[in-house]
């Protein structure tokens, strides 16, 4: 096989080529897999693991199956397995048919443990979990075999037997095999391969009352689907003798390996299912698609891009060293992609009225205003210009401090698109409030340049403010406001940034607004990236999120790094 390649092959890559190379892959063609357990939504340390494993399989021309690792039934749901689903496409990968559930293999599972018992290679334990655990040793001195550890053969499969039928309560039996409780590896001593649970299943519903370990079932899950590289996270390095041992017992003809990369950190964010889950379930965020949340329907509906993330995994790259990655790098990846494809709009999200005295009572003047500098391929819309319009508050300032090139009395500025005006007067209410501002227009000055070449220093945004239309806007922050949440009083609630969402009610946007739709990248121009709300937003009511500022702390940390 020919492989193109620029930057250099992570550790994975390099041994696939050398395994086919040596033509150790069957056929050739490589298999992996992602095997996410529907227990929650995926976040943004899965799009990592989906990337290698879909990014393996495209690469290197072989495929990806999609098993959903369901043996767990207790905590598993429809609703995420369809997510989980959609969010992989939205990434832009495909398993094609090959969808596998690891409940499809509880038959096949069941029989290799009655093989294994039979073999003498497993045995049936009465011990409690607490006993369990004190027969288990530590990783400084070895574990203790159990009683009925050289229980019989017969004994084991009639026990075994009762244990499916339904005979015992939970926790009364394990099935263990029998390796060796003197191990140093803990996970090699002795391993349950089943434990009793009655729990209607999603997929087999009240068929068992056993259901098979992690460690015994994804092995083997792997083994039926020919899967060629098991690749996960540094988490199960101790786990892969036991992988092995499984992947040996007599009867299984394939034997996949299992490697194991770094996961994505990434400081301010918190990527454990468990504790999304319960910020969902408190409600700290209103779900998990909540656009403050690092799942992948979160960041989706906040505005990320899948082509940005998965620019981002690319920079992170794989590796087996554990690291936390800088948010900031994760927010520069999606500007950089936003900025080439997000089309400019006008929006004022804290209006100040002006009033441009010399402009004609009643007049609709429409400016060509560019979609996106970066692509001049994506043309351009109407913009309305009229008498009375909105500028941003900060654009105004009634007593310039120094420096200040914006408008203010006397001081001419830019109106982007259209023409240059000069404030003349200000109109206050009783409290002193300002409520508009009147100025005059130069007509000459159409389109930003003037007869005489003046120049000005300050270019404002602005809208109609009889040709704009009113929508919310939600200018998001992240959740947590600590890099590390929890590091500090060991509770994660407690570092909640409380300005994480600010709703403005009612900004005011140019018309083209009205088209966006959820999915289009927009940028309000010197506000930030944003799109439409795929919840809450209607024609009646827009609801446009901050997807993320045009700030880039990145670039300056780099700067400041030297890097
Ligand atoms: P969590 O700890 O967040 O609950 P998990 O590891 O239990 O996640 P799974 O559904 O078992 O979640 O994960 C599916 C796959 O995604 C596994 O192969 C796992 O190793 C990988 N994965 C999970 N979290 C990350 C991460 N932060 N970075 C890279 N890969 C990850
Ligand atoms: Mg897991």
């Amino acid at each position: 096989m020919e492989i193109k390649e620029e930057r250099p092959l992570n550790f994975i890559e390099r041994i696939i080529e050398d395994d086919l190379k040596a033509g150790r892959v069957p056929g050739n063609k490589i298999v992996t897999r992602f095997p996410p357990e529907p227990n929650g939504y995926l976040h943004i340390g899965h799009i990592k693991a989906i990337c290698i494993n879909f990014g393996l399989a495209e690469k290197y021309g072989g495929t990806c199956h999609l098993r959903l690792d369901d043996t767990n039934p207790a905590k598993e749901e429809q609703e995420y397995i369809d997510s989980i689903k959609d969010c992989i496409h939205w990434l832009g990968f495909d398993w094609g048919e090959k969808t596998y559930y690891a409940s499809d293999y509880y038959d096949q599972l069941f029989d290799i443990a009655v093989r294994l018992i039979k073999e003498g290679k497993a045995y049936v334990d009465s011990l409690s979990p607490e006993e369990m655990k004190e027969y288990r040793g530590t990783l400084t001195e070895p574990g203790k075999n159990s009683p009925d550890r050289d229980r019989s053969i017969e004994e084991n499969l009639d026990l075994f037997m009762r244990m499916k039928n339904g005979e015992f309560p939970e926790g009364a039996y394990t099935l263990r095999a029998k390796i060796d409780m003197a191990s140093p590896n803990i996970n090699m001593r002795d391993p349950a391969l089943y434990r009793i649970k009655y729990a209607e299943h999603p997929r087999t519903g009240k068929k068992w009352c056993i259901y098979p370990m992690y460690d015994y079932t994804h092995p083997i899950s792997d083994a039926i689907e020919g899967i060629t590289h098991s690749i996960c996270t540094l988490e199960f390095e101790d786990h892969r003798p036991a992988y092995d041992w499984a992947t040996s017992i007599d009867g299984i003809e394939h034997t996949p390996h299992q490697y194991e990369f770094a996961r994505l950190n990434i400081n301010y964010l918190l990527m454990s299912k468990r504790k999304l889950l319960y910020l969902v379930n408190n409600n700290y965020v209103t779900g998990w698609d909540d656009p403050r949340m690092p799942t992948i329907a979160g960041i989706r509906r906040r505005g990320y891009s899948p082509e940005s993330m998965k620019d981002f995994v690319q920079r992170v790259g794989v590796a087996k060293v554990e690291s936390v990655v800088d948010y900031s790098l994760m927010e520069f990846c999606v500007r950089e992609d936003l900025n080439k494809r997000a089309k400019r709009l006008m929006a004022v999200l804290d209006p100040l009225r002006i009033i441009i005295d010399n402009y004609p009572e009643g007049q609709v003047e429409y400016f060509d205003a560019e979609n996106n500098p970066e692509d001049p391929a994506s043309g351009t819309h109407k913009v309305a210009f009229t008498r009375e319009l909105f500028i941003e508050k900060e654009d105004f300032m009634e007593v310039p401090v120094k420096g200040y090139h914006r408008l203010y009395p006397g001081n001419e500025i830019r109106l982007k698109h259209a023409y240059y005006i000069t404030a003349q007067s200000i109109e206050k209410d009783e409290n002193g409030n300002i409520i508009c501002v009147h100025c005059t227009y130069d007509p000459e000055s159409k389109g930003g340049t003037t007869a005489d070449g003046r120049k000005v220093k300050g270019t404002s945004h602005w809208v109609s403010a009889s040709h704009s239309i009113t929508a919310e806007v939600r200018q998001y922050d992240k959740l947590f406001k600590a890099e590390n949440p929890g590091a500090a009083t060991g509770n994660y609630l407690d570092d909640l940034n409380p300005d994480s969402l600010i709703v403005i009610p009612e900004a005011r946007i140019e018309e083209e607004a009205k088209t966006a739709k959820p999915g289009d990248y927009l940028q309000f121009i010197r506000n930030g990236y944003y799109m439409a709300d795929s919840r809450d937003s209607s024609p009646e009511h827009l609801v446009f999120n901050r997807t993320v500022t045009l700030k880039d702390s990145w670039s300056k940390m780099k700067q400041k790094m030297g890097i």
